[in-house]
């Protein structure tokens, strides 16, 4: 039997029908810019699932949704990226049209699966994930089991406070991880002390014909800029103070790293897990390995499907 894994993002959707070694199989895309309402999309999804099973039989659709999702209800509170998405009974309305179970899970945990039962989690028992990108997105996976909490919104390890009163995040609150140790706020951090200091990040962006983000600021890293060595400095120490809290937390012996950032590789990973180990307590120390994802754009569904097969 066949599982098909959906990734709902804001600008696309992707579908793919997984065999029961869990390889790729089949797999659509399609955009969701002229959608308007819930159900719309929500037919878009069925009849998509029905396109790339082709006809074979389905144990399962699992759904990886953006924002807050009630993965027992199968319910997609707010979608972030789908703003007219409230309360959308995503396996109810797919359960019923298609005839199969449906689960839906929020895309960062999916992620954080995706990455333990087929990428650079495997074989790990407790596994922290985090995603450093435009935002923060993290998962857990607690002694091969995705911790999805009592009202599965566990794992928003991006909004966990690291500075009361700091800058606003769009959470509502101030001072979130996020606010420090994303790709948006290393370019922030650099754009702000650009206003003052020159520095080369600026010119390596416009070489490019690139708006200016993180992935620059790295570059000119790796040059020596002086802007650019004091910002990762920054943003490493304050990437590294969530991890230590995450290990302190969950005792983890396998912490995954992924997103935009994370392609930053050996201007980043070394630097990362030294700091890592000074912030932790002693008895942590040497307890876990820090590693690059293993999966890239298909993560999320990857995952999504693999919410049906036994870990
Ligand atoms: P999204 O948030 O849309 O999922 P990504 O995971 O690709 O997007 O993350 C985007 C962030 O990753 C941006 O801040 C970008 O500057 C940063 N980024 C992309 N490539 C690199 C790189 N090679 N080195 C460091 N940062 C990078
Ligand atoms: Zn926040």
């Amino acid at each position: 039997r066949y599982v098909v894994g959906i990734d709902l993002g804001g600008t696309k959707i992707a579908a793919a029908l997984f065999d029961s070694q869990g390889n790729i199989r089949n797999r659509e895309r399609m955009e969701t810019a002229n959608a308007k309402t819930a159900e719309e999309v929500v037919q878009r999804l069925v009849d998509m699932t029905r396109s790339v099973a082709g006809g074979l039989p389905l144990s399962g659709v699992g759904l990886a949704s953006p924002g807050a999702v009630n993965s027992k209800d199968g319910i997609v509170l707010h979608g972030t990226n789908l703003p007219e998405w409230t309360n959308v009974p995503l396996k109810r309305w797919m359960g019923d049209a298609l005839d199969v179970e449906v689960q839906v899970v929020n895309d960062a945990n999916a992620a954080a699966w995706g990455e333990y039962v087929r990428g650079a989690g495997k074989g790990a028992e407790t596994m922290v994930y985090v995603t450093f990108s435009t935002g923060i997105g993290a998962g857990i996976v607690l002694d091969g089991k995705l911790l999805l909490g009592a009202t599965s919104f566990a794992g928003e390890l991006g909004h966990t406070i690291v500075e009361p009163g700091g800058p606003a995040c769009s959470c509502g609150n101030n001072g979130c991880w996020e606010m420090f140790a994303s790709g948006t706020a290393i370019r922030d951090s650099a754009a702000e002390l650009m206003r003052s200091r020159s520095s080369a990040i600026a010119d390596l962006a416009a070489a490019q014909g690139e708006a200016m983000s993180a992935k620059h600021v790295f570059e000119a890293y790796r040059q020596g800029d002086g802007v650019a060595v004091q910002v990762v400095d920054r943003a490493v120490s304050y990437m590294a103070l969530g991890l230590a809290n995450a290990v302190h937390t969950f005792n983890p012996d396998r912490i995954v790293i992924g997103g935009g950032v994370s392609k930053a590789g050996d201007q980043l990973f070394p630097a990362l897990r030294d700091r890592t180990e000074q912030m932790v307590m002693k008895p942590y120390r040497g307890t876990y390995e820090l590693v690059a994802a293993g999966l890239q754009d298909d993560v999320g569904l990857i995952g999504a499907a693999a919410l049906f097969h036994a870990s």
